[in-house]
């Protein structure tokens, strides 16, 4: 087998944000060429590699003419063209993950039909091709309230779900493609970060635990272990490698998945690359998921997901009231603790709710490393100069 180390293949990046930034510092350690594209020329990678490049992801020409001098391309975001990423696998170039999935998971819509057709568990649900239609139905009676609304496409970070309790919930809700999705009762919140490469090893983290804040729908605390009954665990793992094979998947995927009060699992949705959810790997476990993804990606062997100590991912949002050229207050108290990381995304402007950076805590204990967090996630405030 001839090695592709020693050689001056390029890694090319769709998407230039914190993703692309961690990612890019792992290909530093190896002999690894990466490229970035994005439309922002300030964006946390623009510093990081000499073959930055500014264009439009969903500008299908923009995308073809970066991928083309690439032998292996991945994303660090969804919202890429698709059109594009087919192309270039025509062409011969590596596309990982694999167009198709990209397209599938763009659509929250086709995530559903996915799971429903090979028989994995998800939320009752129902599609909408617009507002009206919905507002029908529930007028007539055909569909009850409260309900989940999410929009098909686009929505992050908790931007495009809307619970509706009221029919006038619906009046402020855009006319777009969407869906519609029982209100869950959720015991927690879990997720699986896993890798599969093109020879289909297959490696899976131990599973997370996530805590919301309450307003902004946004992770604030991911932690291991996951709090969750341990046979739950194993039904997450095993969805988990059913999911990475039913997609023939290659590179990093973070599902997220739901524990009822009932005692099931629910798949929520997937990540077909790095998340938030698996940041906490970086300093917990023997391979980092940046790492992971690159091995998987480059059809190398796959790293270990051994993880030893508890750990927490604090999110290091953009405090309210703040908006601006950014400034960090108390990183140095984080650096004077053993056991306690910081990694700052190196984002010119902040708002409110902007993910700037991250803690991640390591302990002998989920109590004593969720005290830790808890403790921590005030002292490092991020504020406008
Ligand atoms: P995003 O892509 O913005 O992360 P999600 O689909 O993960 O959107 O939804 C965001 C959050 O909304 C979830 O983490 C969960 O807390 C809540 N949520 C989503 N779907 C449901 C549901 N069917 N029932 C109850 N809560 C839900």
């Amino acid at each position: 087998m001839t090695s592709r180390f020693g050689t001056s293949e390029t890694l090319g990046i769709l998407g230039g944000g914190q993703l692309g930034k961690m990612l890019l510092a792992a290909a530093a350690r190896w002999d690894v060429h990466p490229a970035v594209l994005d439309p922002d020329p300030e964006c946390p990678c623009s510093k990081w590699t000499s073959l930055f490049e500014v264009g439009d992801l969903n500008d299908a020409e923009a995308v073809r003419a970066f991928g083309a001098g690439c032998a292996t391309v991945t994303i660090e975001i969804e919202g890429v063209s698709i059109e594009a990423l087919a192309d270039l696998e025509r062409q011969g170039v590596k596309v990982y993950p694999r167009p198709e999935t990209v397209r599938l998971i763009q659509d929250k819509g086709l995530q559903k039909e996915f799971f429903s057709q090979n028989q994995l568990p998800t939320s009752e649900y129902v599609l909408y091709d617009g507002i009206e239609a919905l507002r029908e139905d529930v007028a007539q009676g055909r569909r009850k309230l409260p309900l989940v609304w999410k929009s098909r496409k686009g929505g992050y970070d908790g931007r495009g779900v809307s619970i509706v309790q009221q029919p006038e919930g619906l009046n402020v809700l855009p006319d777009v493609p969407c869906l519609v999705e029982s209100l869950v009762s959720i015991e927690r919140e879990l997720a699986c970060v896993g890798a599969r490469n093109a020879d289909g090893d297959i490696a899976l983290y131990p599973v997370v635990g996530m805590e919301f804040h309450p307003e902004a729908n946004q992770v604030e605390i991911v932690h291991l272990p996951s709090g969750a009954d341990p046979a739950l665990e194993q039904q997450v793992l095993e969805l988990s490698r059913q999911i990475l094979e039913g997609l023939n998947h290659v590179g990093l995927l973070a599902i997220e998945f739901f524990a009822t009060r009932d005692g099931r699992i629910l798949i929520n949705e997937m990540a077909p690359r790095p998340h938030n959810s698996g940041h906490l790997f970086n300093e917990a476990a023997e391979c980092s998921q940046f790492e992971m993804h690159l091995r998987a990606i480059l059809n190398l062997p796959l790293g270990s997901t051994r993880v030893d100590k508890a750990a927490a991912m604090v999110n290091l949002v953009g405090a309210e009231g703040h908006s601006g050229p950014v400034h960090y207050v108390g990183v140095e108290a984080v650096l004077a603790e053993a056991g306690a990381y910081i990694e700052l995304y190196g984002k010119t402007q902040t708002h409110p709710f902007r993910k700037m950076g991250h803690l991640i805590l390591l302990d002998d204990s989920l109590q004593a490393v969720l005290a830790k967090a808890r403790r921590f996630q005030h002292t490092v405030q991020v504020h406008s100069r």
